[in-house]
């Protein structure tokens, strides 16, 4: 019996399956407006800037683990960006214009509490303001996502860690009558850095909110990488001072947005779109750094909320692209249409047709986006999914019930 009751034993601890390891370090970055063809696009540009035809494949796109995503929200099929916002946040579709809320406006609530709550530092970052849809839907609730006041002075209360990226739209109000949302984070326990620079002295505050340096339009989206000036901080540097602020024995969690490559395609501007592309690269590359450091327990997914102006890698029956067509573009048509120069702006639009760039609309459009993971629970991301199930996914590889 003995004898019986030990092999017993020894089967059974033959038979025991290492614990389930759970993602202790989590990247989940959104590009806005980046569906496949913007991804392509990037890595023909990339290609051909190295005398070659076909694809240069980007950091992401070798990620081992592949899947798409459908977009529409509960009112639409194409989906704006808050609603999409807050269907990667909560896992819970609503309709277009709403954040963080049911369509008959109850709160929903968004993974980072969940996470906040399990113990992980959080981490919100953007290119674009703070208050914008995709950002806003990991802290805010809102019935109207252009209440932009209204969801900034959400952000204090929120008690996340780390905020990164440009300022807010509304800072004091549409009026401005009311008390400065700035005010309200210092008052909250936030330190506020300025500029990169600034964030080296913030890295002992308890809480910090990186903005940009006070000598730029620092309450502003991050500029266009095609029109960066030197000085100006890019996502990359975000990525890196909200890891050197997270990193911590218990873990974090990181949501950081590319906003632009969508403003790109709503201008149906080729070049900034693809530069836009190759500067969330750059960011994603910080954390695929990481994960060396913790192989086993980092889990890095980059998605997009939706594809944005219908973009196509060819245009009108042709079966090239011509790329050089693009080397005199030297700033974003947004940029150029701030400055008013109408002719450069049609120049700009010229040199997209003649690069074979084609686009079908300067809104967002209702196909599904890509879903790129790899690390720890990577092989949940696989295969086909609804923009819903990723929160849900990243709790589970995280170990967190939703
Ligand atoms: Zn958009």
């Amino acid at each position: 019996m003995k004898l019986l009751s030990a092999v017993l034993a020894f089967i059974a601890i033959l038979g025991c399956q290492k614990p389930e390891s759970h993602a202790k370090f989590v990247f989940y970055f959104i590009g806005d407006g980046m569906g496949l063809a913007q991804v392509s696009l990037a890595e023909a540009y990339l290609a051909d800037s190295k005398g070659k035809i076909g694809s240069e494949a980007l950091s992401f796109t070798q990620f081992p683990v592949l899947g798409t995503a459908t977009t529409f929200s509960a009112s639409n099929i194409i989906t704006c960006s808050s609603a999409a916002g807050t269907a990667l946040a909560t896992g819970v579709k609503t309709n277009n214009g709403m954040l963080g809320v049911t369509p008959d406006t109850l709160d929903l609530e968004a993974i980072t509490y969940k996470i906040r709550d399990a113990g992980y530092k959080v981490g919100i970052t953007s290119t674009v303001t703070l208050d914008h849809a995709t950002p806003a839907a990991f802290y805010a609730h809102s019935a109207y996502r252009n209440d932009y006041y209204h969801i900034a002075v959400q952000l204090p209360e929120t008690g996340f860690d780390f905020f990164g990226g440009g300022g807010f739209i509304q800072p004091e109000g549409r009026e401005k009558d009311r008390t400065s949302v700035i005010t309200l984070i210092e008052d909250a326990g936030y330190s506020i850095a300025y500029g990169m620079e600034a964030f080296e002295e913030s890295r002992n505050a308890q809480k910090v909110v990186l903005l940009q340096d006070k000598s730029k339009n620092y309450l502003d989206a991050l500029p266009y990488a095609i029109d960066r000036k030197e000085g100006d901080m890019t996502h990359e540097d975000i990525v890196r001072a909200a890891v050197e602020f997270l990193e911590n024995e218990n873990g974090f969690f990181l949501m950081s947005e590319s906003g632009r490559i969508d403003w790109a395609g709503h201008s149906n501007d080729g070049k900034t779109a693809i530069l836009e592309t190759l500067d969330l690269d750059e960011a994603v590359q910080v954390a695929v750094e990481f994960s060396r450091k913790h192989p086993e327990q980092t889990l890095i997914v980059v998605t997009a909320d939706h594809e944005t102006g219908g973009l196509s890698l060819g245009w009108e029956s042709q079966y090239n692209m011509y790329f050089d067509q693009l080397a005199g573009q030297t700033a974003s048509i947004d940029n150029v249409l701030a400055s008013r120069d109408r002719d450069m702006v049609l120049n700009i639009r010229e040199m997209n047709k003649k690069s074979r760039i084609g686009w079908t609309t300067s809104s967002h459009t209702g196909i599904p986006v890509p879903v790129y993971a790899m690390g720890t629970n990577s092989h949940l991301f696989s295969g086909r999914m609804d923009n819903t199930d990723i929160p849900k996914k990243i709790c589970q590889a995280m170990g967190i019930a939703f």
